[in-house]
């Protein structure tokens, strides 16, 4: 990634984008340790930069810009499926989800939630409380 490239993510993200080396190294790993021999056909996977969106539309614009200049996106919400889907095998961008974690809709009549994509299980069970529900997980 040049660093034209870069300068443009800044400004998409202004102080929500880390190129910080040991913060990216941590957005390398998921919560699960990689088995090792697994690990020399898989490479590095620390991306070169990390994200975090705050809004919708800041993630179009960042799908457009990452189609327009072929980098690749990984979403990671908490890393906890442990199967290394958060691993961002091709670098370019990790897309941390963290601060999208609210409830957006609620409808009572069909008994469904519509969340962002970085609401955790827990937040999303005491929203539902609010209102006498609860999730039902087997
Ligand atoms: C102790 C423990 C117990 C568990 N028990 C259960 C269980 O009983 N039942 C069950 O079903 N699961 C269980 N799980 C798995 C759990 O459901 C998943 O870990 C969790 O749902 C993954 O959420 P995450 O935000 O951490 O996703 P991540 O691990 O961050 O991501 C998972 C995958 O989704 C992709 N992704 C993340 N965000 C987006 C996005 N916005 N858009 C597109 N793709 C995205 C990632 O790239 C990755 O490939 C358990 C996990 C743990 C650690």
């Amino acid at each position: 990634m040049n660093l034209n490239v870069k300068i443009q993510l800044k400004e998409l993200f202004s102080n929500r984008i880390s190129f910080d080396k040991t913060e990216r190294k941590l957005y390398g790993h998921d919560i699960a340790a990689m088995p090792g021999i697994i690990k020399p056909f898989i490479g590095s996977t620390v991306p070169e930069v990390v994200v975090q969106p705050e809004t919708e539309e800041e993630l179009v614009s960042l799908v457009k810009w990452a189609a327009k200049h072929k980098v690749a996106l990984t979403p990671r919400g908490e890393a906890t499926s442990g199967y290394g889907g958060v691993l961002p095998l091709a670098k370019g961008v990790v897309v941390d989800f963290h601060r999208m974690k609210n409830l957006i809709k609620l409808n009572l009549s069909d008994n469904t939630a519509t969340a962002q994509a970085g609401m955790i299980w827990e937040k999303l069970d005491r929203e539902l409380g609010k209102k006498g529900l609860t999730l039902r997980l087997l």
